[in-house]
């Protein structure tokens, strides 16, 4: 199965990815991970990218079409996988369409999660994750036991420097003039399906499994 997830940032993409790669045992594809990733190693394409994410704007088109294209072509993706934060925008969309006919595989599924603006701010200003093995956590929704420690590990907790109040509503601007604009382009293709996406976690991932098993 060969999916994208859409959505604004904080529409809990991500979550809903990491509870889908374990019932259909297939990747998560985040390209904001592969790219914060490349930054902490201080690769070249993670120092192209570092000054674009700081300030929430997108990193170029060409930049993270070829991280995708990459990893589109490793073994774990043959029995499919979920795109999260991949196409932001319409050259995106179009340059993996074009990968996906050279590789003669075609999308299955392109899932929009709705929500509102200002539940948006809200989960991305309290998000926190830790340092050490990336546990995603949230200050009103899933606590830590202890404040500022990671459950799992015992490390310290951080707030992305992206989900600071001034940068996450950039990222809601970026994502209303670059990226929803795919809503529609994946609309004519017949290939969206849209998610109410406010509620508990485990209802919004009843409700993705029940558009995807139709
Ligand atoms: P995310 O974790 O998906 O919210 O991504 C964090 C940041 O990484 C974004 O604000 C962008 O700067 C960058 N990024 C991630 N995916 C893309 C993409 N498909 N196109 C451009 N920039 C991206």
């Amino acid at each position: 199965m060969r999916m994208i997830l859409l959505g604004p940032p904080g529409a809990g993409k991500g979550t809903q990815a990491k509870m889908l790669t374990e019932k259909y045992q297939i990747p998560q594809i985040s390209t904001g991970d592969i790219l914060r990733q490349a930054v902490k190693d201080c690769t070249s394409i993670g120092q192209e990218a570092k000054s674009y994410m700081d300030r929430g704007v997108l990193v170029p088109d060409q930049v993270v079409i070829r991280v995708i294209q990459d990893r589109l072509g490793k073994p774990d993706c043959t029995r499919g996988y979920i795109l999260d934060g991949f196409p932001r925008t319409v050259a995106q969309a179009e340059a993996l369409g074009d990968t996906l006919a050279r590789m003669g595989s075609t999308l299955d599924h392109v899932l929009s999660i709705k929500v509102e603006a200002e539940e948006l701010v809200r989960r991305l200003s309290g998000r926190r994750t830790c340092r050490s093995c990336g546990e995603a956590y949230h200050l009103l929704y899933s606590a830590p036991r202890k404040d500022g420690v990671c459950d799992k590990c015992g490390a310290a907790l951080y707030q992305r420097d992206d989900d600071k109040e001034e940068t996450i509503k950039r990222r809601l601007q970026v994502y209303q003039s670059e990226t929803a604009p795919l809503i529609s382009y994946y609309q004519d293709r017949g290939l969206l399906r849209e998610i109410a996406g406010q509620g508990e976690i485990g209802e919004i991932f009843e409700r993705i499994c029940r558009v995807l098993e139709k």
